[in-house]
């Protein structure tokens, strides 16, 4: 097992009617900004909610936060707080609304030229200005993390950001939420947690015992909560297991001690930028392929992921490793999520070399839990998942 340190320091308030102890974490006196995104809160009760609980404070609103979160709006709300004093954001959504937040709440406090540095030069954020969230889909598990995706339409870039100042200083799960979430939004809240699982679990060396066996746990509850979820959203045992799976998916437990991979996500994230793909499903169109693609060093962990979580007990460890890939795309497929990029875009030719030209110029130049796939190796994955 390798070194860790470990602190998350984000308070949970996790169950039923718990939106409305809201008040309780904001301090005292604190000018607050209330972030959204296109609406969905209006038709659902939730922002009536918030309000509720948010009365007795000063509350700017700031909506419109859409899918992946664009630097562009982000720097609209920015000017406002700015202008306004704010002291304390409230993020109220899914991962697009808490990671812009996040955005927001590391540029509020920088001093460098322009925000776009922090994300251009993954400059670590240690201070932040603070936040918390109410999170509305289960997903991300950006509502327990401290780390955020951020879009710029500009120049169809998606980047990633961090740093120990940015975990939400409480987050309220409640479950009831998932019940108004659509159906391709639930799927895309399974698979993204999926993943996220997959990129800290599906590494070698194997021998971090406890991290390989809490992994395998939420991927055998979101295999067994994701047809239940799936055709009936208001079933409060199956929501709030999926909610605490996908938040317990990426709160820093299960990466501690392990080299974790991620590169899925980097690939899948230039999908987004480029074909404006739901994130989720860039995941499902990648991983298969970045599976395949580095076998040899994966093998034995796919076979001991086929063996405990799809519970295939014949055949050789290769035999088990190649039937634990065709699961996992037999359950994208359960979801709903088609896995090839050819199945969201008929322009996907050039996809590969563009995405390993981006990564050249980025630096990127080892992926992977060993910093070991060059861009040339993403371009052959990209191109696999064609
Ligand atoms: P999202 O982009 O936040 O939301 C997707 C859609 O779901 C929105 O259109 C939203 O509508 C709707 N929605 C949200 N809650 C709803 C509810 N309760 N009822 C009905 N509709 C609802 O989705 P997400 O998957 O959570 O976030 C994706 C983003 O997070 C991507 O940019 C991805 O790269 C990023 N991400 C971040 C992390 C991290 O650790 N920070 C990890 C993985 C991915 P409205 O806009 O109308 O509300
Ligand atoms: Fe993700």
């Amino acid at each position: 097992m390798l070194n860790f340190e470990f602190k998350n320091p984000t308070k949970i308030i996790f169950g039923k009617g718990q939106i409305e102890k809201l008040g309780n974490e904001i301090p005292e006196n604190a000018k607050v900004m209330m972030l959204y995104g296109g609406g969905s809160i209006k038709t659902n009760g939730i922002y009536e909610q918030v309000k509720n609980a948010l009365s007795g404070f000063e509350v700017v609103e700031f909506s419109g936060i859409p899918a992946n979160p664009e630097y562009e709006i982000l720097m609209d709300a920015l000017k406002i707080i700015k202008e306004k004093n704010i002291t304390y954001m409230l993020a109220v959504g899914g991962g697009s609304v808490i990671d812009g937040v996040k955005f927001l709440s590391a540029a509020a406090l920088y001093t460098g030229d322009t925000p776009w540095d922090i994300l251009k030069n993954a400059i670590k954020t240690e201070k932040g200005l603070p936040f918390g969230t109410v999170l509305t889909l289960p997903a991300t598990g950006s509502e327990m993390n401290s780390g955020a995706v951020i879009t710029r339409k500009e120049t169809q870039e998606k980047l990633a950001m961090g740093g120990p100042g940015l975990f939400p200083e409480f987050s309220i799960l409640d479950p009831e939420v998932v019940k108004s979430i659509p159906e391709r939004q639930l799927a895309n809240g399974v698979a993204d947690a999926y993943t996220h699982v997959l990129e800290q679990y599906m590494t070698y060396p194997i021998g971090a015992l406890l991290q390989d066996r809490f992994s395998e746990s939420i991927l055998q509850t979101l295999i067994e909560i994701a047809p239940k979820i799936m055709k009936d959203p208001a079933d409060y045992d199956a929501a709030a297991n999926f909610m605490w799976s996908c938040t317990m998916a990426l709160n820093g437990l299960i990466q501690k001690g392990v080299p974790t991979d991620w590169a899925v996500h980097a690939m899948g994230h230039e999908l987004t930028a480029l074909f404006g793909i739901d994130h989720a499903r860039t995941l499902a169109v990648i991983a298969p392929s970045h599976y395949h693609y580095n076998f040899e060093a994966k093998k034995e962990k796919l076979a001991q992921y086929g063996k405990r979580v799809w519970n295939i007990q014949s055949g050789s460890t290769e035999e088990i490793a190649k039937a634990a890939i065709e699961k996992t795309v037999d359950f994208f497929h359960s979801l709903g999520i088609d896995t090839k990029l050819s199945d969201y875009t008929s322009a996907y030719e050039g996809t590969a070399e563009k995405v390993s030209e981006r990564f050249t110029e980025r630096g990127w130049l080892g992926l992977g839990e060993h910093k070991t796939l060059a861009p040339a190796d993403a371009e052959k994955i990209v191109k696999m998942s064609y």
